[in-house]
């Protein structure tokens, strides 16, 4: 029967029309992709893929980098100012399989897998089954990889990059996986599941020693940063710690090469005899560590040191078309909270009040010495008179309220999720006086913030979870 409704007749037939001109689209795609790619999928796939990891920092951290190195260093954050801002900006949720707040180990697997872990688990799913990681993926490729960190090599981003573990503590094992998979770069600390234990800093209970089985494979080995700078061969293996490696505000230059040192250095490697192109992780794991601390100090002068090797990252990618250059994390740690506050509790009016700011920052500037180094100094049994003579030397302009030099001479803490001690009794201590104030001394759900330019860009904008992420980089590295 004929529709009596004209209107409602047109109205059909321009919907016909389009299902059969969406149907042709959709054969057109089909069609793409069954005879390779397609001229679009061909230029968005980058040859070269540098992912710049800044553990534990999402957007307040990147805010604070970018506050503080206006003020202070008087130049951009490139991360924020460059970035963020010309390139494409996206937002990933971190939540693990077991659990709403994310470890660093299943935060890394979900980002190179595309797979949900449980916490402490490497690349391996809660059914126990290995799922590929992304350098194993561009090691298939054909593709050079490289990993470098601040953090031991084996530590939790590195890994899940790469390797699988049931647990991320399984140090030995996983310093045997990288002799197998042969990354063309590796760097960092760490050098104590390397070698056998017995020799000066080893820990291994095989006997083995690992770096001279690297050098045997032809790798050049660098254990300070003139050997670094020197490096020229084609692999290379980099450890410049027995552990982590140094907090910028504690580091011996000679001894410990900055983390735009060692991705300059990444880079010239990785770019040698490349046809297929390389993927390269270049991660800061002190702005974690700072977070653990509740360490504002640290993390500036981390955000900083990260966003010195971003440029050289960017710099990299103006001479080298064809490179996507990525920014992220992989979760939020310590509830950093920079805010307003009484000056003392005399009165909860907001006449006693400050709101942080540039005179706040300058005394944040003004510190000398990690947190961490503190406790390093203090030693087993912490004395009042060291304590004083430290802060006094390295922490001008701060007082440690009578409250806070009781617990930290007691070694007891305030609240249950503050277990780094003296360290987040310190904390509290600047953050007092300058309203950066931490929320806990673990991680919290804040979700990563990741930021993108160069070929492939466009997949990484919006709001996605962490698995989308190790989802389009295998997409990218693989041409599917
Ligand atoms: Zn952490």
């Amino acid at each position: 029967m004929r529709d009596p409704n004209p209107r409602r007749n047109l109205i059909v037939q321009a919907c016909r029309a389009l299902a059969v001109a969406l149907a042709g689209v959709a054969l057109a795609l089909a069609g793409c992709a069954s005879t390779g790619d397609s001229p679009a999928q061909a230029a968005r796939q980058p040859k070269n893929i540098i992912i710049m990891f800044a553990d534990g920092a999402t957007s307040t951290q990147w805010d604070f980098g970018r506050y503080s190195s206006k003020v202070l260093r008087n130049q951009p954050f490139v991360t924020t100012d460059v970035v963020f801002k010309e390139g494409s900006l996206g937002l990933l949720s971190t939540h693990p399989s077991d659990a709403y707040v994310v470890d660093s180990a299943a935060a890394g697997s979900a980002m190179s897998t595309g797979h949900k872990v449980n916490n402490a688990a490497v690349a391996v799913t809660p059914d126990g089954k290995e799922v590929s990681t992304v350098m194993e993926v561009a090691k298939a490729k054909g593709k050079r990889i490289g990993l470098v960190t601040t953090a031991t090599v084996y530590d939790a981003t590195p890994a899940a990059f790469s390797l699988h573990a049931l647990s991320r503590r399984d140090s030995q094992g996983l310093v045997d996986q990288y002799l197998a998979l042969e990354p063309d770069v590796l760097m960092g600390g760490g050098s104590d599941y390397f070698l056998p234990a017995g020799t000066s800093g080893g820990k291994r209970k095989d006997g083995k020693d690992i770096i001279a089985a690297f050098r045997a494979k032809g790798y050049q080995i660098a254990r300070n940063t003139a050997e670094l700078k020197a490096a020229t061969g084609t692999r290379l293996l980099g450890l410049f710690a027995e552990e982590d490696m140094d907090f910028e505000l504690d580091r011996d230059p000679a001894r410990e090469p900055t983390t735009a040192e060692m991705a300059a250095a990444a880079l010239r490697v990785l770019s040698r005899n490349s046809p297929n192109g390389f993927v390269l992780l270049v991660e800061n794991e002190n702005t974690d560590t700072a977070g653990h601390a509740n360490d504002a100090a640290s993390l500036m002068h981390a955000l900083w040191a990260f966003d010195d090797a971003v440029r050289v990252a960017l710099e990299f990618q103006r001479r080298t078309p064809g490179t996507l250059v990525i920014i992220t994390g992989d979760h939020e740690t310590g509830g950093f909270s920079p805010t307003y506050a009484q000056k003392d509790l005399s009165s909860l009016s907001s006449k006693n009040r400050f709101y942080t700011g540039d005179e706040q920052l300058r005394m944040l500037g003004r510190i000398t010495m990690s947190l961490n180094q503190v406790k390093e100094e203090l030693g087993k049994k912490p004395s009042g008179q060291v304590l004083d003579k430290l802060l006094a030397e390295h922490f001008p302009g701060f007082r440690l309220d009578p409250d806070l030099r009781e617990l930290i001479l007691n070694q007891k803490t305030l609240e249950r999720n503050f277990t780094y001690l003296p360290q987040n009794l310190l904390g509290l201590m600047v953050a007092r006086q300058t309203g950066y104030y931490w929320g806990t001394s673990g991680h919290t759900p804040e979700p990563a913030v990741v930021g993108a330019t160069g070929p492939g860009e466009e997949l990484f904008r919006g709001y996605q979870d962490n698995t989308d992420f190790g989802k389009h980089l295998h997409r990218l590295i693989s041409g599917r």
